[in-house]
């Protein structure tokens, strides 16, 4: 899975690193997605899965995409202008968001004709709640996409994210669709993250003594409960760093690790800068890195401060910050 720009980690530098483990099929979202990563990986196959977007049309033939069809009327008109290119199906098993319904995958099982035209080389659903291990609700979606799937014999099906996986044997059928396991964030709600892949790391400007009872960053939404030492980090919501991470009275934001320590931000998230309460952290100095997240501190639990999920710090990031990508020999 490398929509959102490979989670914000770049489709050119992380594709060929996939293609060469022994990846050989890759979804995006956009057909502009899967344009670039074809360019990357020549002899792919390239899935995109929001579908048969008319308005991109010609994209699909110049870069040999095949959109994952979710309707009836997407469905013909890839027939007609699909060149016999190949497609996939997605099937909706319960999650109201893309795909055909049990009803319309039946009425095109049925139509042999219509099927021919459409040349699907695969089948899919989508589960609904894989990292929660919601064993009803999981176990409901396998026995639907299995009814389903039985009524295309032929196709090859694909069921699971990087949480499905997890749940068992019974979810990977014949292609697993795992995203942000490849790219170290948890794969199951509270779970232990993968291994680390994405270091945010950031540099203190200043470092300033502040009183006990004096506030800190804009709206002085907080006030020091102690005399204290703050860290000022090149770092904001403008890098992608969530404005909900920041810390105010009465409520704990993110920490970040400076020196080895883990610190708690204060104050609010600016656009261009955080502060972090150091008072503990002998020697901290200005050019000093501070680690906002990666191996020392979880993405997921950076998010969480925010209310939110690493997939979307992840994906956020933003072209402000750069980038270096290290221990990929297939890039030189
Ligand atoms: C994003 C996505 C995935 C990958 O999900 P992860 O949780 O990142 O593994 C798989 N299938 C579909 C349809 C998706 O949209």
């Amino acid at each position: 899975m490398v929509k959102a720009d490979a989670y914000g980690i770049g489709i050119a530098q992380a594709v060929p690193v996939l293609r060469a483990m022994g990846c050989r099929t890759f979804f995006v979202a956009l057909p502009e997605e899967g344009r670039l990563a074809r360019t990357v990986a020549p002899d792919a196959v390239i899935y995109v899965l929001n579908g048969y977007l008319p308005s991109a049309e010609g994209l699909y033939r110049n870069a040999d995409l095949r959109p994952v069809l979710n309707t009836l009327e997407t469905a013909d008109a890839w027939a007609r202008g699909g060149d016999g290119a190949h497609c996939a199906i997605h099937v909706d098993t319960g999650m109201n968001r893309l795909g055909l319904s049990l009803h319309e995958a039946l009425i095109l099982a049925r139509d042999p004709a219509r099927l021919a035209g459409l040349r699907p080389a695969l089948i899919i659903s989508h589960l609904a709640c894989a990292d929660l291990q919601d064993k009803t609700m999981n176990a409901a979606q396998l026995a639907l996409f299995n009814e389903i799937r039985a009524e295309f014999p032929e196709l090859p099906a694909s069921l699971a994210n990087s949480a499905g996986i997890k749940l068992g044997g019974d979810y990977h059928l014949d292609m697993v669709r795992p995203g942000i396991a490849l790219y170290g964030g948890a794969v199951a709600a509270g779970g232990r993250p993968m291994r680390n892949v994405v270091t945010a790391q950031a540099r203190i400007l200043q470092v300033r003594d502040a009183s006990a009872g004096e506030p800190v960053g804009y709206g002085a939404a907080e006030r020091l409960g102690r005399d204290s030492r703050i860290a000022v980090v090149a770092a904001g919501y403008a890098d992608g760093y969530l404005r909900g991470c920041g810390s105010e009275d009465g409520r704990k934001g993110a920490s970040a690790v400076v020196r080895g320590r883990t610190v708690p931000l204060v104050g609010r998230v600016s656009m261009d800068l955080i502060t972090l309460d150091v008072t503990e952290v002998p020697g901290v100095s200005p050019g000093d890195w501070v680690e906002l997240f990666g191996a020392n501190m979880p993405v997921d639990e950076v998010a969480r401060a925010a209310g939110s999920i690493g997939y979307e710090l992840l994906t956020g990031l933003s072209r402000r910050a750069e980038r270096l990508h290290v221990n990929a020999p297939e890039l030189n």
